[in-house]
C-alpha cells in the first residue's frame, strides 16, 4: 500500500486549507430549519463562488475537475476545519452526478449551476410508503399529455422538499402488465412549485421537520424535464444509488467523528469519569471503531491513487458507519449522565441538548440511504458471494 501523495496533491490540499482556513465559519445555532437552510445557502454561494462545491465535476460546469484523491483530501481538510455542510447536498450529490451521467447538455446547463449556487434546492422524490428497499414496486403513475406527463402518487421521507425547487422523482410510465416491473420506470425533473404538488411536512422526535410527504395530483411535467430515457429510469437510479454516500462519506465521517470522540473524552474526564468501566469500556470501543475506518480510509486513498474503483465495500462502510455513531451517541448520553433527558439549560446539561438531539437522530442512521438488513444482504451476496437468501 503506497500512502505517498503526488505533489500536487499536496498543493491541492494545501490550496484548500489555506481557503478554509482564512473563509470556514462555524455553524451557529438555528432557532428552525428554516432559518438553518437560508445560512446555508448563503455560505454555500460563497463556498461555490471560489468553487468549492463539486470540486469532481468538469470544469466547465462550476466543478474542478478534480481526482478522486484530491476530493478525498478536500473532505478532510473540509472537516478539520470544522466547515458547515453545503445545504443543497441531494443536488450536489444525487442530482448532479445524475444529471452530469444521463441529463442532456440543455439540462445540465440549465439545472447544474442553479445547484452549486444553492439559488435551486433539489429532493430526492423516490421512497413512497409502499416503496422503500424494495424501490421497484412504486406505484407514483406518469401518464402521457401534450408535450409531457400529468404526474400523480404519492412520496414520502423526502429530505428538504419544503425547501426545494425541483424534485427528482420516479415514476411508472408503462403498466406492470406491459413491461417488467423496473424497466417501467421514468425519471422525471418535477418542479415542486408546479399546481398540483402539495408539501405536507413530518415532525421528527427532535421536533424538526427535515422532511415531508408529498402528495402528487396530476402534476403537469414538461417532456424536457425527462432525465434518460423513457422506461429508463432504473437505470438512472442506479447512479443516483451509487452516489448516495459517495466516495467522500468515510472520509468526512472520519474527521467528524475524531472530533466527537476527543470531546466526549474531554468531557468524560470533566466530569470524572475515565475510571466507570462502562464509559471506559465505550470510549476504546470507539477509539477501536475509529481506527478500523481511519485504516480503510488509507486503503481506499491507495486505491485510488493507483487509479482503481474505491472496490465494492460502500455497503460495509455504510454498516460501520452506522455502528460506531450509534455507539457514539449512547455513550455521549452515558456521560452526560442525569441530563440525558434534558433538552437545553447551559451548565447543569453540557452541551446544551446536542448530545441528546445527536442521539435521537442516531436511530435514523440504519434506515436512511439503504437499511442495515439491505446492506448485510449485499455484503453476503457480493462480497462474501453466499447464496440469495
Ligand atoms: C433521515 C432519512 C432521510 C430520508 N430521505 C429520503 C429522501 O430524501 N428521499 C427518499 O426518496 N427517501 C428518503 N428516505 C427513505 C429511505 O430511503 C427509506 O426509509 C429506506 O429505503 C427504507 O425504506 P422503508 O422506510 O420503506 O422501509 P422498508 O423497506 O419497508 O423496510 C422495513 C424493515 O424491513 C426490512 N427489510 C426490508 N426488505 C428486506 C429484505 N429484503 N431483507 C431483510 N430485511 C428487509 C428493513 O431493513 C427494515 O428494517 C429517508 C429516510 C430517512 C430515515
Amino acid at each position: 500500500m503506497d500512502l505517498s501523495l503526488r505533489s500536487e496533491d499536496e498543493a491541492f490540499a494545501a490550496e484548500a486549507r489555506a481557503w478554509l482556513e482564512a473563509n470556514a465559519v462555524p455553524t451557529p445555532a438555528f432557532a428552525s430549519v428554516a432559518e438553518e437552510i437560508e445560512w446555508g445557502r448563503a455560505w454555500q454561494a460563497r463556498l461555490a463562488a471560489a468553487r468549492w462545491v463539486a470540486i469532481a465535476w468538469p470544469p466547465e460546469y462550476g466543478g474542478r475537475g478534480a481526482s478522486p484523491v484530491q476530493v478525498a483530501l478536500f473532505n478532510l481538510e473540509y472537516a478539520r476545519a470544522g466547515a458547515p455542510q453545503p445545504v443543497n447536498r441531494v443536488g450536489i450529490n444525487l442530482v448532479g452526478p445524475t444529471l452530469l451521467a444521463h441529463g442532456s447538455a440543455e439540462q445540465r446547463r440549465r439545472w447544474l449551476p442553479p445547484i452549486l449556487s444553492a439559488e435551486e434546492l433539489w429532493c430526492q422524490l423516490y421512497s413512497e410508503p409502499g416503496a422503500g428497499s424494495d424501490l421497484a414496486s412504486l406505484a407514483t403513475r406518469a401518464e402521457p399529455a401534450q408535450d409531457g406527463w400529468l404526474l400523480s402518487g404519492q412520496k414520502v421521507w423526502t429530505s428538504y422538499a419544503g425547501f426545494a425547487r425541483f424534485g427528482m422523482c420516479l415514476a411508472r410510465t408503462a403498466a406492470e402488465a406491459d413491461l417488467p416491473r423496473h424497466r417501467g420506470i421514468s425519471c422525471l425533473a418535477v418542479d415542486m412549485t408546479a399546481p398540483g404538488v402539495e408539501v405536507r411536512p413530518l415532525v421528527q422526535i427532535t421536533g424538526d421537520a427535515e422532511f415531508s410527504e408529498v402528495f402528487l395530483d396530476e402534476v403537469f411535467v414538461p417532456g424536457h424535464h425527462l432525465i434518460g430515457t423513457v422506461h429508463g429510469g432504473w437505470n438512472v437510479a442506479g447512479t443516483t444509488l451509487a452516489h448516495e454516500r459517495g466516495t467522500s462519506f468515510p472520509f468526512k465521517e472520519q474527521v467528524l467523528h475524531e472530533s466527537y470522540l476527543a470531546q466526549l473524552w474531554g468531557l468524560a474526564e470533566e466530569r470524572g469519569l475515565l475510571d466507570d468501566p462502562l464509559v471506559a469500556d465505550g470510549l476504546a470501543q470507539a477509539f477501536v471503531e475509529l481506527r478500523i475506518l481511519r485504516l480503510h480510509n488509507w486503503r481506499t486513498l491507495s486505491r485510488l491513487g493507483k487509479g482503481e474503483e474505491p472496490g465494492p465495500e460502500s455497503s460495509w462502510v455504510k454498516l460501520a458507519w452506522t455502528g460506531m455513531t450509534q455507539h457514539l451517541s449512547e455513550l455521549a448520553l452515558q456521560i452526560v449522565g442525569q441530563a440525558s433527558p434534558l433538552w437545553a439549560g447551559a451548565g447543569a446539561n453540557p452541551g446544551q441538548g446536542r448530545w441528546q438531539r445527536q442521539w435521537l437522530w442516531s436511530k435514523a442512521a440504519s434506515i436512511a440511504g439503504g437499511t442495515s438488513e439491505i446492506q448485510r444482504a449485499i455484503i453476503a451476496e457480493r462480497i462474501l458471494g453466499l447464496p440469495r437468501g
